[in-house]
């Protein structure tokens, strides 16, 4: 197979767009994809910028870290931090913290830990026995993690938050809010272009890269990341829309990008959507929240009872 650019060997043919793809020429054609996300979600002109990174230590947000350090890591007026939210999910979390304190190191890029036993008292195995067994373990990680990376951002003084979020998760993600009709949720989704008070906001540079080139740029780059899975990973309703996403892209190549391309034509009437749903504060923690309790605390008051 030879590279549709230059006929050295190719490493990988994109089905998408038919382009067969050497190694360079694959490594740039991410690099470029990267390039045009970041020059469209972030103001970097000017002032100096802070970009918090969230890094789990896993193959995307590792790659992540280093594409931007790659792009960014000359440019005098833009300073890049990482950071890694400890659920304290013993056997699997330490090696992700681990791998992504050792990639910031080798960058030279200023890492921090915050963990849930810090910020809630107690960690996520704590709480999942407390609870024995009545709330899936991610429908309430996911709040906290989403409010850790927030407080982590602010505490950097982050002007942009990165998350590795790539085509394969994003398309996902509108997909499910399309199915379960929540336009709130999809108005939520970002990136967004105005910022709302307590909210760093959150931008997704790998956001056109498919999972299966995140995870082959990793390896030609020799970034090193953490391999293992979650415990608690359950066969999930997103893992129901991976299975319809893929078949889909299987018989129409290009299905994910396409998903994207709706959602960013619809995203300045969204916009709106966004901007109209006041934005409170929650009246326990006062972290900002769109109900009266946010989902964390009330999911902490109702463990209390049990002792976490
Ligand atoms: Fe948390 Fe679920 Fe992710 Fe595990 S898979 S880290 S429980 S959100
Ligand atoms: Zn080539």
């Amino acid at each position: 197979m030879r590279c549709s650019f230059c006929r050295g060997e190719a490493v990988y043919e994109a089905r998408y767009s038919g382009a067969r793809m050497c190694r360079y020429h694959f490594t740039e054609s991410v690099e470029r994809r990267v390039k045009r996300e970041i020059r469209a979600q972030m103001d970097l002109k000017g002032n100096t910028k802070r970009i918090a990174v969230a890094v789990s230590g896993g193959k995307d947000s590792s790659t992540l870290l280093f594409l931007l350090h790659k792009i960014l890591g000359n440019r005098k007026n833009v300073e890049i931090f990482s950071f890694t939210i400890d659920e304290g999910i013993e056997g699997y979390r330490p090696p992700g913290v681990e791998s992504a304190r050792r990639l910031s190191e080798r960058l030279g890029v200023e890492h921090r830990v915050l963990s849930y036993r810090e910020a809630f008292g107690a960690t996520l195995d704590d709480m999942v026995k407390m609870d024995s067994g009545r709330t899936i373990p991610c429908s309430i990680c996911g709040p906290m993690r989403r409010r850790l990376i927030n407080e982590a951002s602010l505490r950097i003084g982050a002007d942009y938050v990165a998350l590795g979020t790539n085509l394969d998760d994003y398309a996902q993600s509108i997909l499910m809010n399309v199915f379960r009709g929540d336009v709130a949720r999809m108005a939520r989704l970002g990136p967004h272009s105005t910022v709302k008070e307590g909210l760093v906001p959150r931008v997704f540079p790998l956001r056109l890269v498919p999972e299966k080139e995140v995870m082959l740029y990793a390896i030609l780059n020799g970034i090193e990341f953490d391999a293992g899975w979650c415990p608690y990973y359950s066969r999930a309703q997103r893992n129901e829309f991976r299975d319809i996403l893929n078949s889909v892209e299987e018989r129409s190549p290009g299905t994910k990008f396409s998903i994207v391309r709706f959602y960013d034509g619809i995203r300045d009437i969204l916009a709106d959507a966004y901007q109209a749903e006041g934005l409170g504060h929650c009246r326990v923690c006062g972290s900002p929240s769109s109900s009266d309790v946010c989902p964390v605390c009330s999911f902490l008051e109702r463990v209390k009872g049990s002792g976490v």
